[in-house]
């Protein structure tokens, strides 16, 4: 999607791999500052070359002084990609105290924390903001073993209804976008299993999964102006798996 961002600078999480890594491809030839964040440093690295210029920001977004002390001070940013995220699988009988708590801390306190930060910079500023979640369409309906995962971005459609609510009279918006399946690492780990794959494959009017770019484009588009009066939405990229 050819839009235009010079002069406004933008952090990304989870900018290491997947759909992260392609959104600051994207924003960066859009002419975005980006400061992307990550676990990974040799992922940054890489990024770093394929990006010149980008800043780039080495956290486990999970852990919380970790992240004030790496993003407290990280300056102005008008837009923001919460898009970092794990899968931890269990069934139900078997969800741990660790796996629950880190997939919270990660999918969904760190989206409290690093939003709070960004939206405290543009109030100070009295500048407006864009902030997108990146939910999935395992918001609306579950799967075996997802429950924890799902759990997270069900909660995820809340906050962004809450904070758009409260960051709105501060011309801040906020949105989530939902895909299906996308096959980067995350994607691989779990669905590459023809017969799982069938399952949802078989639901899906367009009958195909979403690729990396499907997603990038509506990351971008609730980011730009071109979605101006959209705020609280989720989003769905899906093709279709919803509405059957
Ligand atoms: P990937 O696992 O491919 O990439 C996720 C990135 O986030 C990696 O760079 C990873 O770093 C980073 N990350 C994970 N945990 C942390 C952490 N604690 N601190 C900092 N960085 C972290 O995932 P996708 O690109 O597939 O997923 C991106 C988003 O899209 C997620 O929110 C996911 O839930 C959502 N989504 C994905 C779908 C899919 O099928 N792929 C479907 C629907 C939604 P590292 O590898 O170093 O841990």
């Amino acid at each position: 999607m050819q839009l235009n961002f010079s002069g406004l600078r933008a952090l990304v999480t989870g900018a290491g791999k997947g759909i992260g890594r392609d959104t600051v491809k994207a924003l960066h030839a859009s002419g975005a500052s980006v400061v992307a964040v990550s676990r990974t440093d040799a992922d940054l690295v890489s990024l770093s070359k394929e990006c010149p210029g980008i800043e780039a920001v080495c956290v486990d977004l999970g852990n919380w002084e970790a992240t004030e002390q790496a993003l407290g001070r990280v300056g102005a940013v008008d837009l923001l990609v919460n898009n970092a995220a794990v899968v931890l699988m269990q069934p139900f009988l078997e969800i741990t105290k660790e796996t629950f708590d880190r997939s919270f801390n990660v999918n969904l306190r760190s989206v409290v924390q690093v939003s709070q930060i960004v939206a405290r910079g543009m109030i100070a500023r009295g500048v407006p903001g864009s902030i997108v979640n990146i939910s999935s369409m395992v918001a609306h309906v579950t799967y075996p073993n997802l429950i924890t995962y799902s759990s997270t971005k069900s909660a995820m459609t809340m906050l962004t209804k809450a904070m758009a609510m409260e960051l709105g009279p501060h011309k801040i918006r906020v949105n989530a976008v939902n895909p299906t399946v996308v096959m980067t690492p995350m994607g691989k780990a779990y669905w590459s299993d023809p017969h799982k794959a069938k399952v949802i494959l078989d639901r899906i009017p367009l009958g195909r999964f979403a690729e990396v770019e499907n997603v990038v484009d509506a990351i971008l588009f609730l980011l730009s102006d071109r979605s101006g009066m959209t705020t609280g939405s989720a989003l769905p990229v899906e093709g279709g798996f919803l509405a059957t």
